[in-house]
């Protein structure tokens, strides 16, 4: 039954992280449920949209994926101007990831946007074998910067839903 409270929230979300990491089959995983091992760098335009509904709200994310300007920090406060939420992705199969995940979440701290959702996500889970970044390292550096922290893999799916239905969730909260 849907209530009369039900809220319709319009909310920009950014992922930012080191190339390669996975944020663009993050969003596919998401947005269509699908992923490749053979995904194509992003260029030029990189926008998408889609709709979650929760029992208290309905969602709708403006995504906005990094187009190949990872390298390009100062691109950066242009793009995640006004945005509601961020994602911090590093690759838990490469600790240089995980290095320019923390100067991503210290640059996010600098802005001092105190309602900005943030978290931080250890991406490629299935490649245990090649873990070079352990869960408690990641999770331990999150919950100090006042990040959530979750770890997932846009291949076999875990925790990717997860991820946009706990950020879904806090901007009900917040709105
Ligand atoms: P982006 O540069 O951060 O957007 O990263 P991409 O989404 O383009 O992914 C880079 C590479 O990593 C591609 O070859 C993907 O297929 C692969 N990849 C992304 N996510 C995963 C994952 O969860 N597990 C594995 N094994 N590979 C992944
Ligand atoms: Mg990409």
């Amino acid at each position: 039954r849907r209530s009369n409270t039900n809220k319709n929230i319009q909310a920009k979300l950014v992922l930012l992280g080191d190339m390669g990491t996975g944020k663009t089959s993050l969003v596919l995983r998401f947005v269509k449920g699908q992923f490749s091992d053979y995904q194509e760098s992003t260029i030029g335009a990189a926008f998408f949209t889609q709709v979650l509904s929760l029992n208290e709200a309905t969602i709708k994310f403006d995504i906005w994926d990094t187009a190949g300007q990872e390298r390009y920090h100062s691109l950066a406060p242009m793009y995640y101007r006004g945005a509601a939420a961020a994602i911090v992705v590093y690759d838990i199969t490469s600790s240089e990831s995980f290095e320019r995940a923390k100067k991503w979440v210290q640059e996010l701290q600098r802005r001092g946007n105190l309602n900005l959702i943030t978290f931080l996500v250890a991406n490629k889970v299935d490649l245990e074998e090649k873990r070079e970044v352990g869960k408690e390292e990641g999770e331990l550096y999150a919950k100090e910067n006042g990040f959530s922290f979750l770890e997932t893999s846009a291949k076999t799916a875990q925790n990717v839903n997860e991820l946009f239905y706990e950020i879904a969730k806090k901007l009900a909260k917040a709105a």
